[in-house]
């Protein structure tokens, strides 16, 4: 826990999840409440801070995006680094994006083992390879904290993940 705008603590969330599922795109949804369907990734890493109310009070997070480096499989210790909590991303038009997604797993286990986890469904405004019990079963599988499916195009879910994850994260931290 960090002291960071005054306001209260700074958690740090990291957005995890494969090349494609939605992870620039929800952070921009986050930081900038707008959605482009032709935006370039950049290089890097890119992080923002967001304020959420929990029964009154200010929650903020620092959300951190990947931008387009875990293609490399090169998201080190200093990406899950005091992270409070990881949210994994898979898109529901593709199953093997949650498999995958075990990988990420394994990763915050090492690095960030006492993060809360929560696992995320993304593009639900397309048609769903990935059905809800077969999502519930992964996340019960992982014993994630929370699982939510959203859409980045139509902004549908976005808040109520984030602000059910505030509230998981005013109650531990
Ligand atoms: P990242 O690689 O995980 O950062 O994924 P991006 O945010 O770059 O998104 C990959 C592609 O999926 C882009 O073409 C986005 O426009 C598209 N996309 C992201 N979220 C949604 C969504 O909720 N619905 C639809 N239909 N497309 C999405
Ligand atoms: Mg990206």
């Amino acid at each position: 826990m960090s002291l960071g705008t005054g306001r209260g603590p700074t958690y740090k969330v990291v957005l995890l999840g494969e090349l494609g599922v939605g992870k620039t795109s929800l952070f921009r949804r986050i930081k900038e409440n707008i959605f482009d369907e032709f935006s370039t990734s950049t290089q890097g890493i890119d992080s923002c801070t967001k304020v959420f109310k929990v029964d009154g009070e200010s929650i903020t997070m620092s959300i951190w995006d990947t931008a387009g480096v875990e293609r490399f499989r090169t998201l080190t210790r200093n990406y899950y680094r005091n992270a409070h909590a990881a949210v994994f991303i898979y898109s529901v038009t593709d199953v093997s994006s949650l498999h995958f997604l075990t990988q990420w797993e394994k990763d915050t286990q090492n690095f960030a083992p006492n993060a809360i986890r929560m696992l995320i469904g993304n593009k639900s405004d397309l048609e769903a390879e990935v059905d809800d019990y077969t999502a519930e079963q992964f996340a019960k599988m992982h014993t994630f904290d929370r699982d939510a499916v959203i859409s980045c195009k139509t902004g549908k879910g976005i808040h109520e993940a984030f602000e059910g994850l505030a509230k998981l994260l005013h109650e531990q931290g």
